[in-house]
């Protein structure tokens, strides 16, 4: 097993926090990260799977258990039945953002605009990453799984991972425990054949984001650096010299409430309708788990996301915002992200999350929900 002396998670995790596990476990190979975990599952210890650390605030005190980082990496091409698809089978130790570029110097549509977004392709499912319009769901066929209940491995389609808006089955929300405890081994995408030429831009909120109309079609080379550019104006690629980037992203979920609270809310906090399941797409059932039922059709006005950030903004909390003598920040870039300044702990960001939670909720009666995972801290 290739055990390694043990780094403190501030060397791991892109917050830079978090103090060091008893154990750690490199894992170079799918047959690396099998044995690791299963030798943990077999004393009951405390483990943890890390990928790139770019969604977790980890405690600034002592781990008594195993941290397995996954480092396994890989992609194979395979046929799609889908004419004019291809299928990618990815270990889940592969750099998201690598897989991105590969996609779009192949030519294959599905993931660019997703471009920057940290991490490993394993954990990318675990929160159903997204990013201007696109999600992993749309694109995700399958993954490879181990399953901590039976230290089995198998193959779970996507439509049973329940993916939703920042979640999975798989995510360990702050609060809660996953509804499933397993680690990812590999990932399989469909993506569709579009080449390097012009293509229409789909997705309304990615052609906002591009600043594109309808009629128009660009590259995906060209979407991925149009992209890249946006994400890194907010300090949403990481970048070592520039302290923004010190974060887990949005720490923030943007909240979902209801139409008629959204409609309490100031006219001026931006506001997304979010589809009602079924109201304006046909939902398909797979024909072997069709029981000669139908799901309800959904009634009422669908909920209504609102942004997180104008909330945190309006409640009196400006971009760069810090506690005195506190070295975590908000990012100067972009408000829904929480940043260290260089040497800041655990403590420090989960105080300074706190203080937003709170000027959040005695100020407009939202409670706003931390996107990371969270271990060893409390808010
Ligand atoms: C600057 C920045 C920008 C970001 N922008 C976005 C964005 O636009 N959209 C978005 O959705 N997210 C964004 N994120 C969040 C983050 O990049 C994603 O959630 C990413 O998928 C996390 O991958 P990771 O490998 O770093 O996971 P880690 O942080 O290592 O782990 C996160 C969670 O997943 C679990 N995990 C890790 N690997 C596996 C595996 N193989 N199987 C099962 N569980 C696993 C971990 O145990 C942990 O619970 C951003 C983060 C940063 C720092």
């Amino acid at each position: 097993m290739p055990e390694i002396t043990p780094l403190p998670l501030a060397q791991l995790t892109t917050l830079r926090v978090g103090g060091t596990p008893r154990r750690m476990i490199e894992a170079r190979t799918r047959d690396e990260v099998v044995a690791a975990l299963r030798d943990a599952w077999a004393d009951a210890e405390p483990w943890l799977a890390v990928g790139g650390g770019s969604n977790l605030l980890f405690g600034d005190a002592p781990f008594d258990g195993t941290v397995v980082l996954v480092r396994t990496s890989g992609v194979e091409r395979m046929p799609s039945p889908r004419e004019g698809h291809v299928r990618l089978r990815v270990e889940a130790g592969h750099s998201w953002d690598d897989l991105v570029a590969q996609t779009v110097a192949a030519g294959l549509r599905g993931i660019e605009a997703m471009s920057g977004i940290p991490g490993t392709t394993g954990a990318a499912p675990v929160q159903n990453i997204g990013a201007y319009g696109q999600e992993i769901v749309e694109t995700l066929v399958e993954v490879e799984l181990i399953d901590e209940a039976t230290g089995d491995v198998t193959t779970v389609p996507a439509a049973e991972l329940g993916l939703g808006l920042r979640t999975s089955v798989l995510k360990n929300h702050y609060g809660s425990v996953a509804e499933r405890s397993a680690v990812i081994l590999s990932v399989t995408l469909e993506l569709e054949q579009v080449g390097h030429g012009a293509v229409p831009v789909t997705g309304a909120q990615l052609r906002t984001a591009l600043g594109l109309d309808e009629t128009a079609s660009v590259s995906l080379a060209e979407i991925r650096e149009t992209v890249l550019a946006i994400r890194a104006r907010k300090g949403m690629v990481l970048d070592d010299a520039d302290p923004d980037t010190y974060s887990a992203g949005s720490f923030f979920q943007n909240p979902v409430v209801s139409a008629e609270f959204a409609d309490t809310l100031p006219a001026d906090c931006p506001r997304w309708p979010m589809a009602a399941v079924g109201s304006d797409e046909d939902t398909v059932i797979p024909l072997d788990r069709f029981d000669g039922s139908l799901p309800p059709r959904p009634t009422g006005t669908p909920p209504v996301k609102v942004s997180a950030a104008w909330l945190i903004e309006h409640a009196g909390m400006r971009r760069g915002f810090s506690l005195p003598r506190s070295r975590a920040s908000l990012s100067t870039k972009h408000a829904l992200a929480l940043t260290n300044r260089g040497t800041a702990t655990a403590g420090e960001v989960a105080e300074l999350a706190r203080l937003v939670v709170q000027r959040v909720q005695s100020e407009f009666g939202v409670l706003l929900q931390p996107e990371p995972v969270m271990l060893g801290v409390e808010l």
